[in-house]
């Protein structure tokens, strides 16, 4: 599984603020707006609760 983060402050804390072609994404952490956010693999397993 890939999640995104911020390349800025690296939190994974981003959320998709315009879908499709554009694909703008926005980091609820520090605020940077970017339509290439970074990705890494993260293990299913290490699902956290975040609710
Ligand atoms: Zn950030």
């Amino acid at each position: 599984m890939k999640v995104k983060f911020c390349p800025k402050c690296k939190s994974e804390v981003v959320e998709m603020v315009i879908g499709g072609k554009i694909g703008l994404w926005e980091c609820k952490k520090c605020g940077y707006r970017g339509s290439i956010f970074p990705e890494k693999e993260i293990k299913v397993k290490e699902r956290r609760k975040e609710k």
